[in-house]
């Protein structure tokens, strides 16, 4: 067994702290990864807090994982000792069903997530430690070689939000809304304007008009002013919805037009109120979209590789993630943590 040092939440009101625990030697099919840095996801925060319910404990949280191959199994044919690689947001499914035969592996129902899940009868324990074993057919390749902090990001802001402008197939004449500057909105920014669509930036935060712009925004909304959106009504082919906290979706769906679709990629842990009208008055749609598939990620990847394109990270000691996550909270993210594994040492 490999031993590994992590920081793990022992309940869901306390302070997380140094859990040590033991990773599987690694199999045929496996890598061993020396993880170098992971992103904080507000997903992380979400089961720490068991916002969500059924978080088990102790939860190692971090799904937005790079690392350094340590060790291959003797099957193993995509990688090496010394290469650069990723893990998301799963590590494993079944391999059988129609969501992973089309690579759309994060709608399996026997999906494993990183962390907070089972993986046979072993709790599955994510990034915010030192190394982690996965079978290589959940492992990313990595062609970047410098900012490794600012890629880390991109196994979960980057796919989540890669993932649905994807599938509606955005791009140039499109006319997108961001809601939400944190982590998956900086990220929807970046890609949808990488893919050349016109980007409206729609934040509660007025503080974050001038980054929303560097960023790639072409206009920036602040939505707490008077009849900010007024003007906005009708006027978007895609909205991608990235708030953590209870919101008011109709305002939102109220802005596409004809036929356009607002995606939910938020997870508030309370449900939203929709009135039917919303959507009916112009035969709107209201869609969700999970995390993206082993092969739609490396596509993610090898596109930002190409463009240059990283997420802007905070680095930070891991025993510093508890401010992180009270500063998360207050919208104050610019626009993802990323934690140094050194700090685990
Ligand atoms: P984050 O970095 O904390 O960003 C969330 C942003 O939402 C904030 O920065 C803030 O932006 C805005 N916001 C916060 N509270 C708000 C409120 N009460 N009303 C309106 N806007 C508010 O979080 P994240 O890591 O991007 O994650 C966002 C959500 O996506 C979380 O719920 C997370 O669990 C979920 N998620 C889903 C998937 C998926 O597969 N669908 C994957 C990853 C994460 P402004 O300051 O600009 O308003
Ligand atoms: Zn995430």
């Amino acid at each position: 067994m490999i031993d590994t040092k992590g920081y793990a939440a022992f309940d869901q009101k306390s302070p997380l702290k140094p859990f040590a625990f033991k990773r599987r030697e690694p199999g045929e099919r496996d890598v061993l990864i020396d993880i170098l840095f992971c992103g904080v996801c507000h997903s992380d925060l979400h089961q720490v807090r068991n916002e969500w319910a059924g978080s088990t404990y102790p939860l190692v949280p971090g799904h937005e994982i790079v690392g350094r191959v340590a060790k291959v199994g003797s099957a193993v044919k995509k990688f090496k000792e010394g290469d650069t690689v990723g893990v998301g947001c799963f590590v494993d499914s079944c391999g059988k069903c129609d969501a992973c035969k089309r690579g759309l592996e994060q709608y399996c129902q026997s999906v494993v997530a990183t962390y907070n899940t089972l993986q046979g009868d072993t709790p599955t324990y994510g990034g915010y430690s030192t190394r982690i074993v996965v079978t290589e057919s959940f492992v990313l390749k990595i062609s970047a070689k410098e900012k490794l902090e600012g890629v880390a990001p991109l196994l979960c802001a980057g796919i989540t939000t890669w993932s649905p402008l994807k599938h509606w197939k955005i791009g140039k004449g499109h006319r997108v809304a961001v809601q939400g500057l944190g982590g998956l909105g900086h990220m929807a920014v970046k890609l949808a304007a990488a893919l050349g669509a016109e980007v409206t930036l729609l934040s509660t935060s007025p503080s974050k008009s001038v980054d929303a712009q560097r960023l790639g925004a072409h206009h920036f909304v602040a939505t707490r002013g008077k009849d900010a959106l007024v003007k906005l009504a009708g006027h978007f082919d895609f909205i991608i919805d990235t708030v953590s906290a209870p919101h008011d979706l109709a305002a939102l769906a109220g802005l596409l037009k004809l036929d356009a679709t607002l995606v939910l990629l938020g997870v508030p842990p309370e449900a939203a109120q929709l009135p039917a009208f919303s959507l009916i008055a112009q035969r709107r749609s209201i869609a969700g979209s999970l995390v993206g598939g082993i092969a739609e990620t490396q596509e993610m990847l090898d596109f930002c590789a190409a463009k240059g394109i990283t997420a802007d990270v905070e680095t930070i000691p891991v025993q510093q993630i508890d401010s992180a996550y009270e500063r998360m909270l207050k919208g104050d993210v610019r626009y993802r943590f990323t934690i140094d594994a050194k700090s685990l040492q």
